[in-house]
């Protein structure tokens, strides 16, 4: 069995001369490759109260993530002990070159998204990308975007890319946030909604869920899952068999989005998404026993200690962690060796992408299993 590491992380985290040792690299591999870029905070800019447009730029010589709209890379910055993933909000089209645009919302305690509470502008940071499997997709059905908080950063990318593939074709894109102070980017819709084929619909519906019932507003209240499905859904505007859905935010409203799609007759594979799982989602979970040891987790993960090649774990100590870790680094150790994979759930930022790639289903956050290495559990 080969295994590939797709970093090359020296131990202080800034890439070492060792990711140029291919001086003729295969592009399309290298297309395709999770590639770590040394950058700095170019701009920082306020959306909301608690929500900030974070530009980043790479180096003038740093190679190209070649990311596609929908996609996202993972930030990290000094003194953090690992990053954290974050959408890209524009169009790698609408971007000015080596140049990467996010919207990050603050979470209470949040220890990325509260670095950002002083002015960052110049500082460095650590970009790897791309990641994830979000993206428009080609046919000629209505798009259903709907987007919640900074969910509005994947949802904004992909529109922006119907844009500049000039799709025929409806798009409804829902917003929900709770008040309107928690808008922002509608100028910039208006102006896509004015650049959208003219022969086709482009909506964009913000939907409040918590603005004061005597205020100005006029628009839609409520849910926004639940306004798209009393008023577009359920009145035929779209239709379940001609859509293709598009989420983007936090996990229960894109949970809520799914079952309303499906109850209505929407297969899964029309429904695409980009879950903001976080620190209080569980960890994946291993289990050994059904994993062919194919390395495709290892080739998607986007840090690099979340999932560790491990010749030994040791005993389980009181607060869950494992006594003894014997990691295998495939760079410096050739030749067969005792693979067991184990996820470090303090290196795992959620992405699920190891569970999305394994083809044996031999990994879940629902699994409960205990990993026992080979050296462990056969006599040697
Ligand atoms: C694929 C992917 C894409 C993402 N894209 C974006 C994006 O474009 N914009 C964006 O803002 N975020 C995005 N996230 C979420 C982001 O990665 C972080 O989880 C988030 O910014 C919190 O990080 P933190 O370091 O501030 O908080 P942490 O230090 O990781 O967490 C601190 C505490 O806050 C809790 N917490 C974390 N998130 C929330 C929350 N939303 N509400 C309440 N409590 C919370 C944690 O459980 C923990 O107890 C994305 C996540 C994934 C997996
Ligand atoms: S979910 Fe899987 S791939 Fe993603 S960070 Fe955790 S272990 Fe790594
Ligand atoms: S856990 Fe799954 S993806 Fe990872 S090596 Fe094993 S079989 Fe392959």
């Amino acid at each position: 069995m080969s295994s590939v590491s797709n970093f090359i992380y020296p131990k202080n985290g800034v890439p070492s001369s060792k990711s140029k040792i291919n001086s003729a690299p295969n592009p399309d591999v290298q297309n395709s490759r999770v590639k770590i870029n040394e950058a700095v905070v170019k701009s920082m800019d306020n959306l909301t109260n608690d929500t900030y447009k974070l530009v980043v730029k790479c180096h003038d010589d740093a190679l190209p993530f070649n990311s596609h709209a929908g996609q996202y890379a993972t930030l990290k910055v000094d003194g953090l002990n690992k990053p954290r993933a974050y959408s890209f909000a524009k169009s790698p089209k609408s971007e000015n070159k080596n140049e990467y645009t996010f919207f990050i919302r603050q979470v209470p305690g949040g220890e990325f998204s509260n670095w950002l509470d002083k002015n960052r502008t110049g500082e460095k940071i650590i970009i790897s990308a791309p990641l994830g499997y979000f993206k428009l997709d080609d046919s000629k059905d209505d798009m259903v975007c709907i987007a919640g908080g900074s969910g509005m950063s994947a949802v904004n990318a992909i529109v922006e890319e119907a844009i500049h593939q000039k799709v025929k074709r409806n798009c409804y894109f829902f917003y929900g946030a709770r008040t309107q102070n928690d808008l922002y980017l509608v100028n910039e819709l208006k102006k896509i909604s004015e650049k959208w084929d003219k022969n086709f619909k482009f909506e964009f519906i913000p939907v409040l869920s918590e603005e004061p019932k005597d205020s100005d507003w006029d628009g839609a209240r409520g849910f926004v899952t639940d306004y798209f499905k009393d008023n577009y859904l359920q009145k035929g505007v779209v239709s379940a068999d001609s859509c293709k859905a598009f989420f983007c935010g936090p996990p229960p409203m894109i949970d809520a989005g799914a079952k309303v799609l499906k109850e209505a007759g929407v297969a899964e594979s029309s429904m695409f998404f980009d879950k903001f799982e976080d620190a209080r989602s569980p960890a994946p979970v291993i289990d050994n026993s059904k994993c062919v040891l194919c390395d495709e987790c290892l080739l998607v993960k986007p840090t690099a200690g979340c999932i560790v090649e491990t010749a030994k774990l040791g005993k389980m100590k009181d607060n869950g962690k494992y006594a003894d870790i014997e990691r295998i680094d495939p760079a410096y150790t050739s030749g067969l060796y005792y693979n067991t994979l184990y996820i470090d759930e303090d290196e795992c930022i959620r992405c699920y992408a190891c569970v999305h790639a394994c083809p044996a289903k031999a990994i879940s956050p629902q699994y409960d299993v205990e990993p026992k290495t080979l050296r462990e559990t056969v006599e040697v």
